[in-house]
């Protein structure tokens, strides 16, 4: 599976602002963006001027980055969520949301998207009590994630259950963090995702 394996806190830089795809780091005064908060490279401190067509793209950039798809796997999403009843943006959110690797993050499990993905890739992850070893699974309405019976006593996930403690999830999931399992009591809707992405430019972008 193609990825993308550069130095991640360039990715914030250039979109000037904090994906929180280093985990822990991301909240300390480590973090590039603390420290650098312009775009990388000779020019970085000097782009000034936006387009429509750069912010457009540039948001488009930032929701791939944060759930860390590539092109054209992002744009299949776009389709399928063009496809879909109701709000494209939104469907598109939506679809992100639902991916395994995305739920195990927002259950706490693993410091960042990419370490969540680790995990799943991993086989460490279970949904319904059959393994799921596929980080763009798709979860739906009252399937049960849990750590696969055999990575529940290993130090690294008793480590994990105990951050995940102090984490707060969202409102679609019930988290059970003492048994390692999370339920999907509802579909994520556009109010429960934090970060700040306005989805319309990303259909504006793709319409053209
Ligand atoms: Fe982004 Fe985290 Fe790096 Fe800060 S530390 S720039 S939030 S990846």
């Amino acid at each position: 599976m193609a990825r993308y394996t550069g130095a991640v806190c360039r990715l914030c830089r250039r979109e000037g602002m904090k994906l929180y795809l280093k985990g822990d780091r991301c909240y300390t005064d480590k973090c590039a963006i603390a420290r650098r908060s312009y775009a990388p490279g000779q020019h970085g401190q000097s782009r000034k001027k936006v387009s429509n067509y750069g912010s457009q793209l540039r948001e488009k950039q930032k929701v791939k980055r944060i759930y860390g798809i590539l092109e054209k796997q992002f744009r299949l999403y776009f389709e399928k969520a063009e496809r879909m009843k109701g709000v494209t943006g939104e469907n598109l959110l939506a679809l992100l949301e639902k991916r395994l690797d995305n739920v195990v993050y927002r259950m706490g499990f693993g410091n960042s998207r990419a370490e969540a993905r680790q995990l799943v890739r991993h086989g460490h992850f279970t949904v319904n009590g059959k393994k799921v070893n596929i980080p763009s699974y798709q979860i739906d309405i009252n399937d049960l994630v849990a750590v696969k019976a055999n990575s529940k006593n290993t130090e690294k996930f008793k480590e994990l259950a105990e951050a995940a403690e102090a984490k707060t999830p969202p409102q679609w999931l019930s988290v059970n963090t003492e048994m390692m399992e999370a339920r999907v009591i509802s579909l994520p809707a556009r109010e429960d995702i934090d970060m700040p992405i306005e989805e319309h430019l990303i259909v504006e972008l793709y319409s053209k």
